[in-house]
């Protein structure tokens, strides 16, 4: 088992981390990876802050040692990339020493520097956003969430991208498909430099088991692309509580394997490495 997406007490998740840590290693886990949202100069209630990011490692750092003896925990966090507003995931990475960083996108920068949050519970703050900052034209605002995430890949330095089509939970088929050529022409050419930047593609669960997609992120369909350009795949539930860490792991190497994929993406103190799928 393996799980390198979960959120603790620290940022938006319910339990401390030991709490996961206990749940790990009843399930046999050999490996976990905490991965709390990295700190941004936006006003938000989601994210670890300059203060508390210390504490976070520090408690980590605790556990690891705590528990080396029973599975090998990592340090990481999953980073928010907003053009010109977040600071350099390199920033995080250098100075508190992390095992990996899960570049994603929750927030689309707008004018002004205002940003169009396209995650959380609620569509209808995503909706809202749609409509003030792009008079509805889902083209482009899709457009402009595959651009941000274009310049992450460009800009900064991470191994894992995150929920890479997170725009379209909110969507639900309402605004645009993809299907649209727009769309996959956006999405494939984001595959394309993810392929360039040797990348590794999350296969988040959450979307699923939480009842807010149909489907993976990314969607089946356009990873079997993923599959074609023979990019690395890390399967992750982006736990939010002890009870989420494994959800759904196992029904999702199934579906990969018919899909075709051999093998996935695992993290380990070493960095990334390819295992049977
Ligand atoms: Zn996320
Ligand atoms: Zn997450």
């Amino acid at each position: 088992m393996y799980n390198f997406h979960s959120h603790t007490n620290f940022c938006d998740g319910s339990s401390d981390p030991e709490t996961y840590i206990e749940e790990a290693i009843r399930q046999g886990f050999k490996i976990y990876g905490f991965s709390s949202h990295a700190p941004i100069p936006v006003p938000n209630d989601f994210a670890l802050t300059e203060k508390s990011f210390p504490l976070y490692k520090q408690e980590i750092e605790r556990l690891r040692a705590k528990y080396k003896e029973q599975l090998t925990i990592l340090l990481g966090v999953e980073a928010d990339y907003i053009t010109e507003i977040s600071a350099p995931f390199d920033y995080f990475r250098k100075q508190f020493e992390l095992d990996y960083v899960i570049g994603s996108v929750h927030m689309v920068k707008c004018r002004d520097n205002e940003v169009w949050f396209i995650d959380g519970p609620f569509r209808e703050s995503y909706d809202a956003g749609l409509s003030s900052f792009f008079d509805n034209n889902a083209r482009s605002a899709a457009t402009a969430y595959y651009r941000q995430i274009n310049e992450m890949i460009e800009r900064e330095n991470f191994e894992v991208v995150g929920h890479l089509d997170k725009i379209t939970m909110h969507n639900q088929n309402r605004f645009f498909t993809t299907d649209e050529n727009w769309y996959r022409n956006a999405i494939l050419e984001t595959i394309d430099l993810l392929k360039e930047k040797e990348i590794v593609v999350e296969v988040n669960t959450r979307g699923l088991y939480k009842n807010r997609s149909e489907d993976f992120f990314p969607e089946q369909k356009y990873l079997k692309y993923i599959l074609e350009k023979k990019i690395s795949i890390i399967i992750n539930s982006d736990a939010h509580a002890p009870k989420d860490i494994s959800l759904l792991r196992d029904a999702t190497v199934k579906t990969l394997r018919q899909l075709g994929f051999k093998e996935q993406a695992i993290i380990t103190s070493d960095g990334v490495e390819l295992i049977e799928l």
